[in-house]
C-alpha cells in the first residue's frame, strides 16, 4: 500500500521516479499530464479544450484536471494505492483531493518533494527527447551528438511542444507561483518529504524509495523528544523543532524508551530540575545558546526571578525604586 503525491517543478524527474516506484511496488502511476496529453491525443473534447492551454504552458482547468483523477482513481488498480504525479497542482486541487481522497477512504501516507535547482531544470527540460512508441525519456545532453531516435526501437524521438524553451520560463513560473505553496500547506499537515532529486538516477530512486517507506511520528512522539532537549538544554531549537524530518530512522520504540528514561534522570537532579525548568521554558535566547549544569541553571533561574519582580513593578505605582532594583539586579549579574 502506499498512497503518495508526487511534487517538484517540471523536469524534476516525477514521472520518472513515479515510473521505478510503480515498477517495484505495483501502485499506479497517476500521472494528470499523461492522462491530458492522452486526451489531446484521441482528439477528445476536453483534449481539445486542454490542449492549447498545455502548449502554452499554463495550468488547465481544475474542473477539466480533476474529473480526470477522480475516474482514474476510481479503477480497480489504484484501489490499494496510488502515486499521483503532477496532481494537485494548486491549493484548490489539494482541497479537492483530500475531499476526493476522504470519501473513496484513502488517505495520503506522504507528500514526497523531488528538489532540484532552477538550473537543472532548465536544462533537463530543454534537452529532454521522448520515444513516439515506447515512452522512452532521453536527454540530449547523455546522448551521443546527433542521435534521433529510440535506442530501444529505432523510433524517432520528438520534443514535447511545451518543452520548447519559450515555454519552460512560463512553466517555471506557474510552479513557483501555484504549485510551490502546497510545500508550506503539506508540511503544515505533516506529510511532506524532501527528497534531494539532483545525482545518479539510481541513488534518487534509493532517497525516494526512503521516504516513501518512512514511517510517520505520531505528534505525541515528537513532543516527547522536545521536553527532553528543552530540560537537558543540550540539543538546538532548530533540532527540536524539527524532529519529524528526523523521524524516518526513529522507531516508535526508540522514543518510548528515552520517555521512560527521561522522569527517572530528573529525580536524581531534582533540585537542579527545579532551577532549569523556569529560564528554559521562559527565556527568549536560542535554545542552542542555553546552558545545561545545575549551576548554570539555578544562576540563571535566580537572574531571571530579578529581572522579573522589578519589570512588574515598573509598570505599577513606583518606578523610581522599580528602576533602581532593576540597576540593583543587573550589577549582581
Ligand atoms: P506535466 O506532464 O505534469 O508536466 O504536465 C503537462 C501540462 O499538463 C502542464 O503544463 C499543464 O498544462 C497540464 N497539467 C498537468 N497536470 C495538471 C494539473 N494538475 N492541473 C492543471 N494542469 C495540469
Amino acid at each position: 500500500m502506499m498512497r503518495i503525491v508526487l511534487l517538484g517543478a517540471p523536469g524534476s524527474g516525477k514521472g520518472t521516479q513515479a515510473q521505478r516506484l510503480m515498477a517495484k511496488y505495483g501502485v499506479p502511476q497517476v500521472s494528470s499530464g499523461d492522462l491530458l496529453r492522452d486526451a489531446v491525443a484521441r482528439g477528445t473534447e476536453l483534449g481539445k479544450q486542454a490542449k492549447s492551454v498545455m502548449d502554452a504552458g499554463q495550468l488547465v482547468s481544475d474542473e477539466i484536471v480533476l474529473g480526470l483523477i477522480r475516474e482514474r482513481l476510481s479503477r480497480a488498480d489504484a484501489a490499494n494505492g496510488f502515486i499521483l504525479d503532477g496532481f494537485p497542482r494548486n491549493i484548490d486541487q489539494a482541497n479537492a483531493l483530500n475531499a476526493l481522497l476522504k470519501e473513496i477512504g484513502q488517505p495520503l501516507d506522504a507528500v514526497l518533494l523531488l528538489d532540484v535547482r532552477n538550473q537543472t531544470l532548465m536544462q533537463r527540460l530543454a534537452g529532454r527527447r521522448i520515444c513516439q512508441k515506447c515512452g522512452t525519456v532521453y536527454n540530449i545532453h547523455s546522448l551521443p551528438p546527433g542521435t534521433t531516435t529510440c535506442a530501444k526501437d529505432g523510433t524517432e524521438l520528438y520534443q514535447r511542444p511545451d518543452d520548447k524553451e519559450e515555454v519552460i520560463g512560463k512553466r517555471l513560473a506557474v510552479y513557483d507561483q501555484q504549485t510551490k505553496p502546497l510545500v508550506a500547506h503539506y508540511s503544515k499537515l505533516g506529510l511532506l518529504r524532501k527528497v534531494a532529486g539532483e545525482g545518479e538516477l539510481e541513488q534518487v530512486f534509493e532517497r525516494m524509495e526512503a521516504a516513501a517507506l518512512a514511517k510517520p511520528v505520531p505528534a505525541s512522539k515528537v513532543k516527547v523528544t522536545k521536553t527532553r532537549a528543552a530540560s537537558k538544554g543540550k540539543t538546538s531549537a532548530a533540532k527540536s523543532a524539527k524532529p519529524a524530518a528526523r523521524s524516518a530512522s526513529k522507531t516508535s520504540a526508540k522514543v518510548k524508551a528515552k520517555a521512560k528514561a527521561k522522569p527517572a534522570k530528573q529525580a536524581a537532579k531534582k533540585s537542579a530540575k527545579k532551577a532549569a525548568k523556569k529560564p528554559a521554558a521562559k527565556s527568549k535566547a536560542p535554545a542552542a545558546k542555553r546552558k545545561t549544569s545545575a549551576k548554570v541553571a539555578k544562576k540563571s533561574s535566580k537572574r531571571a526571578a530579578a529581572a522579573r519582580r522589578p519589570a512588574k513593578k515598573a509598570a505599577g505605582k513606583a518606578p523610581a525604586k522599580a528602576a533602581r532594583r532593576v540597576t540593583k539586579a543587573r550589577k549582581k549579574k
